[in-house]
């Protein structure tokens, strides 16, 4: 009866630089209030835009869906600083 050996392979781990792991969230460039998402009524995508509460309390623009490029009227509405603006989307 033969032994079969196994061989061992040991495999060079990589250079790993465990201490370096990042966790993929939402990028951040802005304040969460800054930010909004419409849902593209036209795809059905879910576009996030910045917003700027700048402009005023009540926004409307027409954008460009930048997946489907369907044009789309965008409303913003802010409410206060401690609640998150409203936005949506209507097809043109
Ligand atoms: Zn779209």
């Amino acid at each position: 009866m033969r032994e079969s050996r196994e061989a061992r392979y040991e495999r060079d781990s990589e250079t790993e630089i465990h201490g370096m792991r990042r966790r993929r969230l939402r990028p951040k460039r802005r304040r969460p209030l800054d930010d909004g998402s419409y849902v593209c009524p036209s795809c059905g995508e879910t576009i996030e835009i910045p917003l700027d509460p700048s402009a005023g309390d009540e926004q409307s623009y027409v954008e460009d869906c930048p997946v489907c490029c369907h044009p789309n009227v965008i409303h913003v509405e802010f409410f206060g600083p401690d609640e998150p603006p409203r936005v949506f989307a209507d097809a043109e």
